[in-house]
């Protein structure tokens, strides 16, 4: 068989079988495809060690011009049709998995050489190549993954159009990178001539190419309905990249309170946490307004109950007047609200929970007697707190305190009360 009908082949068949698995993570969950991928971490460091074959232009490896590369693009395919948050998951598991293994076999070396046994002569050329190659290999995979999702975001401007030459180029881009960087780790190490830089170089780039063409053919076949991911700002690409619209998803299609259309306290509790932790992580700020109707009681003896349900639905109507599409309004009890601003602090919170105030006072007083108010207390993260059970201990006293000043008033800081 001729080296390139040998690669050309073999990209076939990892790319065909990781792309089924992965085709198949709506039916059966991502572990399958999670795990092959890892499994085929090791197949490509023995290969790369091993096995190489001879072309026109030079010597290569399977193991790093079919196996590495493919991996680089299926996980690139990954990223395309999920988002940075679930691709962490691999690239942390391989970084992870490898310094795992390179501790355990320096552990057993350790040991000394194990026993011979007869007429079976092991081969332990692997296990002696595992140490500083194998480290800077790790770390460079860590970092050709990143690096190529931030290419590939970088890319999208200048080639809006084409996602496969978008990824054709981010893959050459970061072959060329890898092969240079691991070339001047093996020629450090091991005195590699540098004619197996060029040889293992355009293998890499042709790997670039079919699996841009791959990566084009499977998203045509089987994935053309979902639009692709919105960009995303870079530089943080874990932790922002796609925290925000999973977000927004969320917002707009789950548990919703079905009197006031707020969220449900349900909701709450468990968004609540991530959308401070990616606030505090990133160093900015997180208002939490708790507002609660006065006298919501006596609305309710004077008006009717069914009258006290309109006017919930109308506080929340106006809440969500006042505040950005960004801020969460929670249902959190009865006639008690909560309302979640990302990067809002202290004096625009102040000033938003005023609005609020006023809005309702003033919008909802053809209720007639008693006039429908509100009363809100507000903390802010992370200068009050950095966990949401401290900031609802601070803003429920606040509250508290705006009850006992009078009602219809907002309570933040000590020194900045207001009526
Ligand atoms: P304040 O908060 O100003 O101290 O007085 P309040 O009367 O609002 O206080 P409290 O929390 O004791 O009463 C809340 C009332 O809200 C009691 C309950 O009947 C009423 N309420 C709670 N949920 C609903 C609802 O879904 N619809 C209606 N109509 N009333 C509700
Ligand atoms: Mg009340
Ligand atoms: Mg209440």
């Amino acid at each position: 068989m001729s080296g390139i009908i040998l690669l050309l082949t073999q990209s076939l068949l990892y790319f065909g079988v990781m792309a089924v698995l992965f085709r198949m993570r709506h039916a059966m969950g991502l572990g399958a495809f999670l795990c092959a991928l890892g499994v085929m971490h090791f197949l490509e460091t023995y290969l790369a060690a091993v096995f190489f074959i001879q072309l026109p232009f030079g010597l290569l490896s399977p193991g790093s011009t079919v196996l590495f590369s493919g991996k680089l693009a299926i996980i690139l395919l990954f990223y395309i049709r999920e988002d940075a948050e679930t691709v962490r998951q691999p690239i942390y598991g391989l970084l992870i998995g490898n310094f795992l293994m390179v501790g355990l076999v320096a552990t057993l070396r350790l040991y000394g050489p194990p026993v011979s046994l007869q007429g079976y002569n092991p081969d332990l050329a692997l296990i002696n190549q595992m140490g500083v190659l194998m480290v800077w290999g790790t770390t460079l995979l860590f970092i050709d993954a990143i690096a190529l999702i931030l290419v590939y975001e970088r890319l999208r401007s200048l080639l809006p159009r084409s996602v496969v030459l978008r990824a054709g180029v981010s893959l050459a881009v970061i072959l060329s990178f890898d092969q240079v960087a691991f070339f001047v780790g093996l020629h450090w190490v091991t005195g590699t001539p540098i004619d197996a830089l060029y040889g293992g170089w355009i293998a890499k780039m042709g790997a670039a190419l079919v699996y841009a063409v791959y990566i084009g053919i499977y998203l045509s076949l089987f994935e053309r309905q979902k639009a692709e991911t919105p960009p995303e700002p870079l530089g943080d690409v874990f932790h922002k990249l796609t925290y925000r619209h999973k977000y927004e998803e969320l917002l707009g299609t789950t548990s919703r309170d079905a009197l006031t259309g707020a969220l449900t306290r349900e909701r709450f509790e468990a968004m609540a946490g991530p959308m401070l932790a990616v606030a505090i992580a990133e160093g900015r700020p997180c208002s939490l307004l708790m507002v609660d109707a006065d006298h919501f009681k006596s609305i309710n003896d004077h008006h009717g109950h069914v009258a006290g349900d309109a006017v919930l639905r109308r506080i929340v109507e106006t809440m969500r007047g006042q505040i950005r599409s960004k801020d969460a309004v929670f249902r959190y009890g009865g006639e008690e609200f909560i309302v979640l601003a990302p990067d809002m602090g202290e004096a625009a919170a102040l000033a938003a929970a005023e609005r609020i105030r006023w809005a309702v006072e003033a919008g909802l007083d053809d209720v007639g007697d008693p006039v429908p108010t509100v009363s809100i207390g507000i903390a802010v993260a992370p200068g009050e707190g950095t966990s949401i059970a401290a900031l609802l201990r601070l803003a429920d006293s606040r509250l508290y305190e705006a009850k006992r000043l009078g009602r219809n008033r907002v309570v933040a800081r000590p020194a900045d009360i207001s009526t």
